[in-house]
């Protein structure tokens, strides 16, 4: 067997999908080497249900003033999340109300030399019962429930084949140069450490684990539950990384993610231990997302992430244009971008390119003439 049917054979059926029933931790996956190096980009996050609805020919003068502004490349949401019934892609998934918005897209970008990559919200499924979906989630047991209950539990390792499941549906139906990963972690953000989920399996782990179903916040003043209780979510989302990182390897694109910005105190928290990932060279590229109003926190913030990373892995660093949390003016997105730049970021990654006004485009490519 060559190599890359080992990567086959071990990301779609014997070693890959039987690695997830029982976690094998996150110290033993091997460093897989990629050759690839982008420098000095500009990327943006881009949901096609929002962006590029016109007739082919204003999408095709929209990205060409796109690839004159000096953006080289949009990460696409492509399929709901957390919601988990819809699909802009050409999909063939059970579950899936299809609308294929991307055939079209990856067409005109090709002529103008536009990057897609696809984004996967990594911890999901489709085309479950109603009964299977409440029982697959989080379950808080804060009295009276929290906003976060009813999200798709990483602990179960339905939620995480399906995130898999997505990468390979839309690698076998588009042609791609890359996959991006969103949400490869525990979505219980925030609450992680306060009401620890007690979905059936969350209490079957911390059975194993604890010797007892029920973890408190209390039970984490203990330095060895906590240490135990980390390790274990990081193994879950350390194991579905490793399947995707296979795939991607398989069908010969690049694989990236949006990674929380505080790694002590979120990602690694919500099981996402992107440096180490990154470390192993699991991942072509890495856009942490520092959106923030304040210049001199994205600038403490990136430091500290690239003093982590130690040059393994490109960074870029994920800035605000338009987010949940606040707007910046396109000038504000340049002065932060130019701090990464000088920190040693490889470049920057947009959020979002519906929060675009029409000036940007010729903010955006005055800063590019500068780092050419
Ligand atoms: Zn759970």
């Amino acid at each position: 067997m060559d190599r890359r049917q080992f990567i086959k054979s071990a990301a779609l059926s014997g070693a890959g999908i039987g690695m997830l029933t029982e976690p094998s931790g996150a110290y033993s996956i091997d460093k897989i080497e990629r050759n690839i190096i982008l420098k000095r980009k500009i990327l943006v996050w881009s949901h096609i249900y929002l962006d590029f609805l016109g007739s082919d020919d204003s999408v095709r003068k929209e990205f060409s003033m796109i690839r004159d502004s000096g953006i080289d490349l949009l990460l696409m949401f492509i399929h709901s999340h957390p919601e988990e019934n819809q699909s802009w892609y050409n999909s063939s998934l059970y579950g899936f109300e299809k609308q294929d918005k991307l055939s079209r897209l990856l067409q005109i970008a090709k002529e103008v030399d536009l990057e897609i990559h696809p984004l996967i919200g990594s911890i999901t499924d489709t085309g479950l019962s109603d009964e299977t979906r409440v029982k697959r989630s989080y379950a808080s047991g804060k009295p009276g429930g929290h906003s976060k209950d009813g999200r798709f539990c990483a602990s179960w390792e339905g939620n995480r084949l399906g995130g898999i499941k997505i990468s390979l549906d839309v690698l076998e139906h588009h042609k791609v140069n890359g996959i991006h990963l969103d949400y490869i972690r525990y979505i219980d953000t925030g609450i992680g450490l306060k009401w620890p989920c007690q979905c059936e399996a969350c209490k079957q782990n911390y059975l194993r684990l604890f010797g007892k179903k029920t973890l408190t916040e209390e039970d984490f003043s203990s330095p060895g539950v906590l240490y135990k209780y980390l390790q274990f979510r990081n193994s879950n989302i350390t194991d579905a990384v490793l399947q995707h990182a296979r795939l991607a390897t398989q069908y010969q694109v690049q694989l990236s993610m949006a990674a929380r910005a505080d790694y002590f105190s979120s990602s690694l928290v919500e099981g996402q231990d992107w440096v180490h990932w990154a470390k192993k060279g699991l991942f072509d590229f890495i856009c942490p997302m520092n959106y923030t109003l304040d210049r001199a926190w994205h600038k403490k913030t990136l430091k500290e992430q690239l003093d982590l990373i130690a040059g393994q892995v490109p960074i870029y660093s994920g800035l605000g244009r338009k987010w949940s949390g606040g707007e910046n003016s396109m000038e504000d997105v340049i002065g932060q971008a130019e701090d990464a730049l000088t920190l040693g970021a490889s470049g920057v990654s947009i959020f979002h390119y519906n929060g675009f006004k029409p000036n940007d485009f010729n903010v955006l490519k005055h800063f590019r003439r500068t780092i050419e």
